[in-house]
């Protein structure tokens, strides 16, 4: 199961698929944007023109890649309230493996604790700017994210993919190894997986490992002491979307939307048209961009605000 179609999932999943992993969950809540092709290596220019979703966008070009595995796009934003529902009840089965796509710790730290209150090895990484680290975390056996990192660093301490980017050549060599620590637990080669923190800088020629063994913290509140804080914590209603202006609506009601009769109604606010997934458009009048899918998730394009977000949210779709 990969969480995240970006910079890390797009070259990760294309490795799995090309090695014949038969069954592979692609979850993403985003569409494709212009800005994301030179480092989501599975996206076409026509999949940034018409905004696809990048979980649908992922499996069309993978079935194309090997069509004889199962793959299976989740469009959902993976938060507390349906993560568990995605990974153990999903189409393909309770994964073997975890891997991280994601662009944020507060994902990062839901999938820690669902990797470990499952016992579903996690194979972590992030990429910013020119550098990037990864690490395999496997539940009985090596420490956790939260041994290593206690909590997600506090907003804006930390650069992100908006204001550091994320040169491409290292979200694909951290991808590439993540399909490689995957193949060795899939095949059973265990004794094969990185025990080592792996950290490098491609602009600066630089690497360090750190031994994982030394960072398991016995006063864990996730492994040792078995608190799933961030599964059990109320997600967001309102986040920004990493990369661009963008503002996600995700409301707590989750009231599924008639989108035909959606589509019909926003049609006097501007051009909207209706997929199988999603109704899309410009607002006219403000000329943002809105995508608003089945289980009642909005994305507002070209604004930074969330109190304009759900002012808009409430004014075209309801509460
Ligand atoms: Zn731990």
């Amino acid at each position: 199961m990969i969480v995240g179609c970006g910079a890390l999932g797009c070259p990760s999943a294309d490795l799995l698929a090309r090695a014949g992993v038969g069954k592979i969950t692609l979850i993403d809540r985003d569409l494709v944007e212009y800005s994301n092709l030179h480092r989501q290596t599975l996206f076409t220019d026509a999949d940034a023109k018409n905004q696809r979703p990048k979980a649908q966008a992922a499996r069309n070009r993978l079935v194309e890649v090997n069509p004889e595995i199962e793959i299976e796009p989740v469009i959902a934003d993976f938060g507390s309230y349906d993560a568990e529902r995605i990974v153990l009840h999903g189409k393909l089965g309770k994964p073997d493996i975890l891997l991280d796509g994601t662009d944020n710790f507060e994902t990062r730290f839901l999938i820690n604790d669902l990797s470990v209150m499952h016992t579903i090895p996690y194979i972590y990484a992030g990429a910013i700017g020119t550098k990037a680290m990864a690490a395999v975390f496997i539940p009985g056996k090596t420490p956790c994210l939260r041994c290593l990192f206690s909590a997600p660093p506090p907003p804006g301490s930390q650069p992100t993919c908006e204001t550091a980017g994320v040169f491409a050549p290292v979200s694909a060599i951290i991808a590439s190894y993540q399909a490689s620590e995957a193949l060795k637990l899939l095949i059973g080669a265990d004794d094969r997986v990185m025990d080592s923190m792996l950290e490098f800088d491609l602009w600066e020629g630089q690497r360090r490992r750190i031994e994982l063994a030394e960072l398991k913290d016995p006063q864990c509140p996730c492994c040792a002491k078995r608190d799933f804080e961030f599964l059990d914590r109320e997600d967001e209603e309102t986040r920004s979307i990493c990369g661009r202006a963008a503002i996600q609506i995700n409301p707590h009601t989750r009231t599924p939307i008639a989108l035909p009769q959606l589509a019909q109604t926003l049609s006097t606010q501007g051009t909207f048209v209706t997929t199988g997934f999603m109704v899309k458009g410009r607002l006219a009048e403000s000329d943002i961009g809105l995508t608003v899918f089945h289980d009642g998730r909005a994305i507002f394009d070209g604004i930074d605000d969330p109190a304009i977000a759900r002012t808009l949210y409430a004014r075209y779709i309801g509460c």
